[in-house]
């Protein structure tokens, strides 16, 4: 007997990677390409993400797809189109990832850089699986472009010291992966993608291994994770900024990743504070690419279904927290329940401090980001006192100053990605306390250890 196919949504995909390897080149390549070749067949632009349909994979990779006797199943894929730690950081929902597969960009002519570093760390974090894009390979000396082609007929074409030079700076990423304790391959070589990461050689310029990247993308979502990308009816969706914008007030930029919101739904979201409880007045999307060349407004849904980018208008929604869940509260939902659930989200964070109370102060202006943040201060042995989650108060810095009775050289503020208030710097300033202000993880690492060095001496 014939049992029906499981409804499969689009798998979301981020793109992460060291400053300059070229994650926003990659992200506009694979959209140009994709939007070349047919408005009608084009991408769909979304709020934070774009829609690359099958189609469009299916007939970028015509040759690649047959020579791999691929059937394509998922409707497409959805690309996060903000690339970076922030984005991937805030795509959680109660410590778990929210991202189904992620691309690490890595410069083929530098290998592994501080930042790629960082990422694999929240990928682990995460327990995200991804892929390689080896980028720049178009640097490679003498090497003689092939636009848009597949990377191994481009392989074909290249001079013996092009292909020399290739294959040397694969081994070296491979080796600098395994000190990072991952096994790696080429992607066709890959013996078991379940075990080894696959290496995509690309190139944002010419084009070379985009359609790789898409089918392999494709591929392992549909042969190995299968089930996490089936369509639930079950509400998951996850908020990614909050902006307030003339002419509609606060709106929040989320993405739906299973379910239906709908217009007049009502909403329960984590508040700074409180939890937010408020109605759904639109559900924006931008217009269909066709007509974006006259600049048009974003367009209502009555209804989205996942996966999708979406704006939410909705009142009081200014204090929303970036990378907490959105609910929505059915007449079979008790409202006390999820505004309880709600709050307990950005709880479980804030308090995951140091039980003794002594440690430094921690500050980031996401949930995700503070997730991320406290995890890798967790890792390099610093314990944290105080969390919080937004601009530097004064009373922040009042909080942490209690540190220098108890143990001076815990007396820090880190400042990740935040502003500091004036007031709050002033206090710093009167009462010596540092503030060390980084808008990535990495830096702190360095700072810190001077820090603790600087006191034990
Ligand atoms: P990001 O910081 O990771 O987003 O990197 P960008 O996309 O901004 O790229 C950084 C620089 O590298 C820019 O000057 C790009 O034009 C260049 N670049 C990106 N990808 C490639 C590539 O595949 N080949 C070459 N030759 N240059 C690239
Ligand atoms: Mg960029």
């Amino acid at each position: 007997s014939s049992t029906e196919e499981p409804e499969l949504r689009s798998p979301i995909l981020c793109i992460l990677g060291h400053v300059d390897t070229g994650k926003t080149s990659l992200l506009d390549k694979i959209r140009s390409t994709n939007v070349q070749g047919g408005e009608a067949r084009g991408i769909t632009q979304q709020i934070g993400a774009s829609f690359i349909p099958v189609e469009n994979i299916r007939d970028q990779a015509k040759d690649l797809a047959e020579r791999l006797k691929f059937e394509f199943k998922l409707p497409g894929l959805l690309l996060i189109d903000t690339p970076g730690h922030e984005s991937f950081n805030n795509l959680r929902s109660r410590g778990s990832g929210l991202c189904d597969l992620a691309i690490l960009v890595i410069d083929i002519m530098h290998g592994l850089e501080a930042q790629t570093i960082e990422s694999i760390n929240l990928l682990r974090m995460r327990k995200t699986p991804f892929i390689v894009a080896l980028n720049k390979v178009d640097r490679i000396y003498e090497w003689r472009p092939c636009r848009n082609v597949d990377i191994r007929e481009s392989l074909k074409v290249q001079s013996r010291h092009a292909a020399q030079e290739f294959d040397s700076r694969v081994k070296d990423t491979v080796a600098q992966l395994a000190v990072q304790e991952l096994n790696a391959s080429l992607y066709w070589k890959n013996p078991d993608h379940r075990k080894y990461v696959s290496l995509v050689p690309t190139s944002a310029v010419t084009g070379e291994g985009i359609p790789d990247l898409m089918v392999l993308a494709t591929q392992l979502m549909q042969k190995i994770m299968a089930e996490k990308v089936t369509y639930r009816d079950e509400l998951q969706c996850t908020i990614l900024e909050v902006k307030t914008i003339e002419g509609l007030g606060a709106t929040v930029d989320a993405v739906l990743v299973n379910g239906v919101l709908s217009e007049g739904d009502k909403i329960v979201v984590s508040g700074f504070g409180a939890p937010i409880v408020s109605t759904i007045r639109s559900l924006l999307t931008p217009p269909p690419l066709r007509e974006t060349r006259v600049k048009t407004q974003l367009i209502p849904n009555k209804s989205v279904k996942a996966s999708m980018g979406v704006k939410i208008v909705a009142p009081g929604l200014e204090k929303a927290v970036p990378g907490t869940s959105l609910l929505v509260c059915t007449e079979d939902d008790d409202l006390e329940d999820l505004k309880a659930q709600a709050q307990s989200e950005i709880d479980s964070v804030l308090n995951d401090v140091e039980t003794s109370g002594v440690g430094v102060s921690v500050q980031a202006s996401t949930l995700g980001s503070l997730e991320a943040f406290i995890s890798f201060l967790k890792k390099i042995k610093v314990p944290v006192a105080n969390v919080a989650i937004g601009p530097i108060h004064k009373k922040n810095v009042m909080a942490c100053s209690i540190m220098r009775e108890k143990d001076p050289k815990y007396a820090i503020m880190l400042a990740f990605d935040v502003k500091i208030e004036e007031s709050a710097q002033q206090a710093a300033n009167d009462m010596k306390i540092t503030i060390m202000s980084e808008d990535t993880i990495y830096l702190f690492e360095k700072r810190l250890e001077d820090h603790f060095n600087a006191i034990k001496e």
